[in-house]
């Protein structure tokens, strides 16, 4: 008997528009007992097929959508044309030029649901986070192994995320030399530690790779401060840039030690950065009591809100840090600001900002848009995918 998910009438409508989610509130009735991870043929009320997909059984994203197809299989092949394809877009998009870091694959966006895996130099660093693509788990190393021949594969399965799909958190090696210490990769010229095992995420924020370099661009003799620093992607770059100084704020030692050891290696002038330990909530209120100043601010802090849900609870946080680095910014000088909120679309962080922004009492323009790099691509029927917004905003001189 087929295994199949039968959906509500009219509940076919987001799979039309092939949107790559079925939640469970569409789903009429389950047919042949699939177990998690299986592979499901998705009807509509009427019975017309939808798509290949993989089940779910504890999640609210119940299925996840393979393939379109009714004739393409869900197979080992399957896995190496689109692991392929995936790896030929960063080709084409010569991401390489960029440096030895970056997003292989990045989920539904590259039509592997669930799966994302960074390159840091040798070392593929990769993440399950479905049932689905935790069945297909060995055929995907088997493939990066084939494919891509790396040092080394470590699997960072430890995203909280994975509990709702019901499967266990996991971090380990998976093949190839075992890693001793840090990876050092080079991003856009710059050496960064990157700590696989351990670090945020993956390991590393490569998403902001191409943002780097635009606040390289505008440092300039510049005083900069740089919060949510994580292991000083931003400094490093403000300092290659010819910034005056930087002050580089993070709540993570170990992030701040990565950074400085970074400045070392990249032979840049030490002195000229200050690492700080703390909550950026509080530091920014301290440096407004001091009346300190700087030409130049950046705010990447950590996600806010997931989902819409918690949208309301983010805004205010945004809100806050915004709105006190522009009492902290000298008239003619840059806010670069970022949200990487799923839950906090680009029209409601522009207005957040734009709020900030008369509270503080100044005049600002945006004068670019920032978002993540290429090889973070998005699906056009995957509005998800695209989690990462940032705005450059100049205060007016009056
Ligand atoms: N800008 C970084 C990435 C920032 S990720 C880069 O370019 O790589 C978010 C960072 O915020 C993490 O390093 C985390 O340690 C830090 N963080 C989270 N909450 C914080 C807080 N309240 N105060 C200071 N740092 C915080």
């Amino acid at each position: 008997m087929e295994k199949s998910i039968h959906l509500h009438p009219g509940r076919e409508k987001s799979l039309l528009r092939r949107h790559p989610w079925v939640f469970s509130g569409a789903i009429q009735q389950v047919k042949g007992e699939p177990a998690a991870g299986d592979t499901v043929a998705i009807r509509a009320a009427n019975g017309e097929f939808l798509a290949w997909c993989a089940y779910s059984p504890v999640s609210q994203i119940r299925a996840r959508v393979w393939t379109w197809d009714p004739a393409e299989e869900v197979n080992i092949d399957f896995f190496r044309r689109r692991l392929a394809s995936a790896i030929n877009l960063r080709r084409k998009c010569g991401v390489e030029a960029g440096g030895d870091a970056y997003r292989l694959v990045h989920g539904e966006s590259d039509g592997l649901p669930g799966l994302v895996i960074d390159r840091y130099a040798g070392v593929l660093s990769v993440q399950i986070l479905s049932a689905g693509m935790e069945r297909w788990r060995e055929t995907v190393f088997h493939l990066l192994s084939e494919l891509m021949q790396p040092d080394s594969i470590y699997e960072r399965s430890d995203a909280e995320v994975r509990r709702l799909e019901g499967l266990v958190e996991r971090s380990a090696l998976v093949t190839g030399k075992a890693l001793e210490g840090a990876i050092w990769i080079n991003e856009n010229g710059l050496m960064f530690p990157v700590d696989v095992a351990g670090g945020h995420k993956t390991g590393f924020y490569l998403d902001q790779r191409s943002n780097r370099k635009v606040v390289r661009n505008l440092a300039r003799g510049r005083k900069v401060l740089d919060c949510f620093s994580y292991s000083g992607g931003f400094t490093l770059n403000a300092l290659v840039g010819e910034a005056e100084s930087v002050l580089a704020v993070d709540s993570s030692a170990d992030a701040l030690h990565a950074g400085q050891q970074a400045l070392e290696r990249n032979q840049l002038d030490a002195t000229r950065v200050t690492w700080l330990e703390g909550d950026v909530f509080q530091v920014l209120r301290t440096l407004r009591d001091k009346g300190e100043t700087f030409d130049l601010i950046v705010l990447d802090p950590p996600k806010f809100a997931p989902t819409q849900a918690q949208a309301q609870r983010a805004a205010r946080g945004y809100k806050d840090i915004n709105l006190l680095a522009f009492k902290l910014l000298n008239p003619g000088g840059f806010l670069v600001t970022f949200s990487c909120s799923g839950g906090v679309d680009l029209p409601l962080f522009q207005k957040i900002v734009a709020g900030a922004a008369l509270d503080a009492g100044v005049e600002a323009s945006f004068i670019q848009r920032l978002g993540q790099d290429v090889d973070h691509p998005v699906g056009l029927y995957f509005p998800e995918g695209e989690y990462l917004k940032g705005m450059v905003v100049f205060v007016h001189t009056q």
